[in-house]
């Protein structure tokens, strides 16, 4: 299946990403935008973002072969019936939703006659809205296609080789494992983060400047993530529930155990746990996955 035309809509991080990269690495395909923010649209048309921005969803996804939800995933809903008078029969609709089980339900109950084939890119910043994206995002990142099991096979391999022409590794999986996997190695995350520097803001022993004034010590590496756009993260929390719940159980009692460690002044249960997780620090680093430069590759 030839993908000529690519919709957007939502342009803000992600959406403004795959724009600027179908622009730079796909320059026989034309690609038509939308948001429901009339000032994005405005800010999409400055950076010249796409060859068309429309200010009815259903007019940017005319003719276009391949159509991507790039909306916070609580809004998926809306935005799938708002543009769907507008779906040529056979395009493709995709979204990149963080968790996959609801926005496929959704997205299914919404277009039931449509070709939906659910995906998420595993790349990301703390940053949000058009001017955030930038066009190398999706580069080396794993990108992650949850398609129904009547999912069309040439569908889903245009698909996949949409994503790997912006650069990503496309693996496929249930949207229920997807759910699960990324419970562990990204909403819990930005759970604790949320927590910690919540937390540390609020200690009264120690003052706010004080956190701010010496947060090298490890507090400032949680708070890009917890800087994360607020909406989004809402969203993903009540969408993913039932797996962020069922993570959230596994570290609390980790979270004992180490309580417990330190407690009993148990040293080698301690440098044991912490010799496992640096491992697991070099082995992302042997992925490809983060940048081997110490602190982050921040300049001193
Ligand atoms: P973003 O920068 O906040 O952009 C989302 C845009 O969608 C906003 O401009 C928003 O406008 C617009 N929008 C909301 N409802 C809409 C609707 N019904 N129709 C059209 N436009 C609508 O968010 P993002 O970071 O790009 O995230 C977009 C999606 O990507 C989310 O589902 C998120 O889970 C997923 N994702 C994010 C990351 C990440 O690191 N940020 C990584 C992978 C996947 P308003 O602001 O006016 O609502």
């Amino acid at each position: 299946m030839a993908i000529g035309k690519v919709a957007i809509v939502g342009l803000g991080l992600i959406g403004s990403s795959i724009a600027r990269a179908v622009q730079e690495r796909l320059p026989f395909a034309s690609v038509s935008g939308h948001d429901a923010s009339a000032a994005v649209r405005d800010q999409a048309r400055e950076l010249g973002l796409c060859d068309g921005i429309a200010d009815d969803p259903a007019v940017a996804v005319a003719d276009a072969d391949l159509v991507i939800l790039a909306v916070p995933v609580g809004r998926m809903a809306e935005a799938a019936a708002a543009m769907a008078p507008g779906l040529k029969v056979d395009a493709i609709i995709s979204d990149v939703g963080s968790s996959k089980a609801g926005v496929a339900d959704a997205l299914a109950k919404a277009l039931p006659h449509h070709i939906v084939i659910p995906a998420h890119p595993v790349a990301g910043t703390e940053n949000s809205g058009p001017a955030a994206g930038f066009s190398t995002l999706f580069e080396g990142r794993w990108c992650i296609l949850t398609p129904g099991v009547d999912a069309p096979v040439d569908a889903v391999a245009a698909l996949s080789g949409f994503w790997e022409a912006l650069g990503a590794k496309v693996e496929t999986m249930d949207a229920g494992h997807h759910d699960m996997v990324l419970a562990v190695t990204s909403h819990l995350p930005h759970l604790i983060a949320y927590t910690i520097v919540g937390t540390a803001s609020e200690l009264e022993e120690v003052t706010e400047s004080e956190v701010i004034k010496y947060s090298a010590g490890g507090f400032r590496d949680f708070t890009r993530i917890a800087a994360s756009d607020p909406v989004m993260w809402r969203d993903v929390f009540l969408a993913n529930r039932d797996a962020v719940l069922a993570t959230l159980q596994r570290f609390n009692e980790d979270l004992t155990v180490l309580q417990q460690a330190i407690r009993r002044g148990d040293a080698d249960k301690l440098e044991d746990w912490f010799t496992r997780t640096r491992a697991i620090r070099r082995s992302i680093i042997a992925e490809g996955q983060d940048d081997p430069a110490p602190d982050f590759g921040r300049r001193h």
